[in-house]
């Protein structure tokens, strides 16, 4: 509380503001202003400047507020999910026709699968979102598209023929197979049965390379894999691309495509499949070459390898931090990282459910001089989406003895040659980001007693289902004018059968995030509703608006501001 006090100094009176304040349990005074030497004047100006202070108080506590309820905004923000068994997401999958199992006609084959019509949507728009931001969005990024079967010395000098071995294990107790590591095989006695902690016996090293034979005539043919990862690719091309291309370190080659390994346990859906597809990154640096983009303050569970051999638990922190604090050795690792972790928060995927995991000392791959995972929280545990591994020359260096070619490129600095060495290989399967994408959007939505696919619409099969309320002619035509317009920019579908509400639950199963109706009043106003999957809000629009605003929608825009929201439950009554 604000007051006036005077005084006397040498014989003139002073006018000031004070303003008592209970500082650590004890009354202090502070002076806010002089106020001049007449009691007049004194009150006057003090008056103003209470006002301005209750003012500035009030501006304040409004921002305070505010804040206060963006944050509960955000909570809300934050999507809805239902947990499902990986089991019953593979039913949903098959139910609506996003996945189905390789061959099913002729009783299927394990760890094969085959994308239906909304599958196939949804891999593509993932490879494509994906393409956008680690290639076109980026200047140090170009992309190859490598064979799937190649000379076969590829395998041998990049370690898969001789180094790429897994151990099959069968547990004692209920006989569940499955493979372990060369590292875990070496310590078998303390490995248990994930499914009911049983001990494992081991039953052989197996590679799980597909060999195939390529030339028809057995004699004269020869003996080739299947790739078992599509980074070799980028190596034996690197060269060539790094000069046509004419690209300057640091920078990234980018490859999208399958791979094959021939898993002894092929489980968990999409997650562990024998025909599986990668999105992987070779990024190259000159070796001591510092990071020249910032690492963020995004935070994440982190658990490092001294955390795992220590037994304590993973800690959740900053990257900025784990990078300053030494747990993440470079700087090029902390910032491939996070921006992996981001591409998924961006496109919807819960932060809650994603952590880093580094590869403990005998766990690393045989080129890795250090590996981190991505990890996310799947309904069979923490497991690996992503592993991001410092392969430094080991390729390079591998593919010149092996073949004889000279790899090295030419130092403008040093005027010397030098093999550039791999800082990071952020490697990605396709199955597992779908996984991930379809349990963190999957709601069961109690009240429309239907499954809402809250998948984020960059990524959504089907961008808009445009749907006549009625058959009627005038309806249709509308309905199909709208459908060309939008058709060659987006996948929309048309769909008049059944009741509305009917075809609103199809499609919110479908992940489609607006459905457009076209009613009497389109006729008379041209003007259509459109719905929001999520809230089941309408908003009228345009008919000539609709590309624009079905175009903002997607990109992120929000309907309320680009249409005129009605008010459904006056309509319904
Ligand atoms: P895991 O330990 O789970 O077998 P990995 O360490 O052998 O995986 P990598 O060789 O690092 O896997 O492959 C890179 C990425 O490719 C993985 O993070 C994963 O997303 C994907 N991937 C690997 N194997 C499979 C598979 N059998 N099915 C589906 N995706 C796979």
């Amino acid at each position: 509380m604000a007051f006036v006090v005077r005084k006397n100094i040498h014989g003139n009176n002073y006018y000031y503001l004070n303003e008592n304040k209970r500082i650590d349990g004890k009354v202090k005074t502070k002076t806010l202003a002089y106020l001049g030497k007449t009691r007049k004047e004194a009150e006057r100006k003090a008056r103003e400047i209470i006002k301005s202070l209750k003012k500035d108080k009030k501006s304040m506590d409004e921002k305070i507020e505010e804040k206060e309820i963006l944050k509960e905004k955000n909570k809300e923000t934050i999507k809805e999910y239902t947990d499902i068994s990986i089991e019953e997401m593979a039913i949903f999958c098959k139910r609506k026709g996003f996945v189905y199992n390789s061959g099913e006609i002729y009783g299927g084959m394990a760890g094969f699968w085959d994308f239906g019509h909304l599958g196939v949507e949804l891999s593509n728009n993932i490879k494509k979102e994906w393409w956008k931001s680690h290639v076109h969005s980026r200047e140090d990024m170009v992309g190859i598209d490598g064979s799937i079967i190649t000379n076969p010395k590829v395998w041998e000098a990049s370690g898969h023929v001789f180094s790429f071995v897994d151990v099959a294990v069968v547990c004692k107790k209920c006989g569940n197979k499955t493979k372990v590591d060369k590292f875990e095989a070496g310590r078998i006695e303390k490995v248990k049965c994930e499914k009911c902690g049983g001990e494992f016996e081991t039953k052989g090293e197996f590679n799980p390379m597909f060999t195939t034979q390529v030339g028809p005539i057995k004699e004269d043919s020869i003996k080739a894999y299947l790739r078992p990862e599509t980074a070799q690719l980028i190596f034996t091309n690197f060269r060539y691309v790094y000069d046509n291309a004419r690209l300057k370190l640091p920078c990234g080659i980018a490859q999208i495509g399958k791979a094959f390994r021939n898993e002894i346990a092929p489980r968990d859906f999409l997650f562990r499949a024998r025909e599986f597809e990668q999105m992987e990154i070779e990024y190259f640096i000159k070796p001591e070459q510092k990071c020249p983009y910032g690492i963020g303050n995004t935070e994440i569970l982190v658990y490092s390898a001294e955390m795992q051999e220590a037994g304590k638990k993973a800690a959740k922190m900053k990257f900025s931090d784990a990078y300053g604090k030494g747990i993440i050795k470079t700087d090029w690792h902390a910032y491939w990282l996070e921006q992996e972790f981001l591409w998924f928060i961006g496109l919807g995927a819960n932060p809650e459910k994603f952590r880093i995991r580094q590869h403990i000392k005998d766990e690393k791959s045989h080129y890795a001089l250090d590996t981190w995972d991505l990890e996310y929280r799947f309904p069979f545990g923490w497991k690996e989406l992503e592993g991001i591994a410092n392969r430094t020359d080991f390729d390079l260096k591998q593919h010149e003895k092996f073949s004889g070619k000279d790899l090295k490129i030419f130092d403008e600095d040093t005027k010397e040659k030098f093999l550039p060495h791999v800082v990071c290989e952020p490697s990605l399967g396709i199955g597992r980001a779908f996984l991930v994408f379809m349990f963190d959007s999957y709601f069961y939505d109690k009240k429309r007693e239907n499954v809402v696919l809250k998948i984020h619409p960059k990524l959504s099969p089907i961008k808009v289902a445009i749907l006549p309320i009625v058959k009627k002619k005038e309806f249709k035509k509308i309905a199909k004018e709208i459908l060309n317009e939008l058709k060659n920019e987006f996948n929309v579908i048309y769909d008049e059968s059944g009741s509305i509400g009917r075809r609103y639950s199809r499609q919110d199963e479908a992940g489609t995030p607006y459905c457009i109706t076209i009613d009497a009043d389109s006729l008379k106003k041209k003007d259509i509703t459109i719905r929001d999957r999520d809230t089941s809000e309408q908003f009228r629009i345009k008919i000539k608006n609709i590309k624009e605003t079905v175009r903002k929608i997607i990109e992120g825009g929000n309907l309320s501001n680009l249409g005129k929201r009605i008010n459904t439950r006056k309509k319904i009554s």
